[in-house]
């Protein structure tokens, strides 16, 4: 099914995580395929911690004052490196799969004030085009059964559970947000559904 199924495989050492180990696996449409970050040994624990991230290069190369992503990835890892152990999927899907140059769009609308769901429909593109389908396939292939996600987004507890995955969340939720990322919060709950606690 999967091209690159089993991926090839690198460990690495970051000076803020410590050994990660890197899969290179398809999980999108993206040309170059995503990553799979692995700590420890998630597959032989019974219910893992789990981030399935998006690419987002604003926030994680730029310092986007725009967004949380790149707080939320380091949060996630964080966690996932408290416990020794933990999968976050790195889905190279920046702009929610629209791509960038509807990313580069929507945002110069976000700049002049309109919210991150009315920009996209604004310039024709899909408030949020992901699927989470090969996740839940790689999970089950390497036999995890259930999850703990780290996730304020119900689609994406929802995209697992359909494929027999179960599902504990856990919210990911920046401390003291700028103003930009709690306007961000007040749209993904009202227009996306997200679940966060004021
Ligand atoms: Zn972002």
């Amino acid at each position: 099914m999967y091209k690159n199924f089993l991926g090839e495989r690198a460990t690495i050492p970051s000076r803020v995580w410590g050994e990660i180990t890197v899969e290179s696996v398809e999980l999108t449409d993206a040309v170059d395929g995503d990553l799979v970050l692995l700590k420890g040994d998630p597959f032989s624990a019974e219910a893992p911690l789990v981030r399935i991230h998006s690419e987002c290069v604003f926030a994680e190369a730029f310092d986007s004052a725009l967004c949380d992503c790149a707080d939320q990835m380091h949060m996630a890892l964080s966690e996932i490196c408290k416990e020794g152990c933990g999968i976050l999927f790195y889905l190279r899907i920046d702009g929610r799969g629209a791509g960038l140059s509807a990313k580069v769009k929507a945002t110069a609308l976000e700049v002049e004030g309109m919210d991150t769901h009315d920009s996209r429909i604004s310039i024709g593109v899909s408030p949020d085009n992901r699927s989470f389908q090969k996740v839940a396939e790689y999970l089950v292939r390497n036999s995890v059964r259930k999850v703990r996600l780290l996730t304020n987004n119900p689609d994406k507890a929802n995209g697992l559970k359909e494929f027999g995955i179960e599902v504990e969340t856990a919210s990911l939720r920046v401390p003291n947000p700028s103003d930009e990322v709690a306007s961000l919060y007040r749209t993904k709950a009202e227009k996306f559904g997200h679940l966060i606690d004021d």
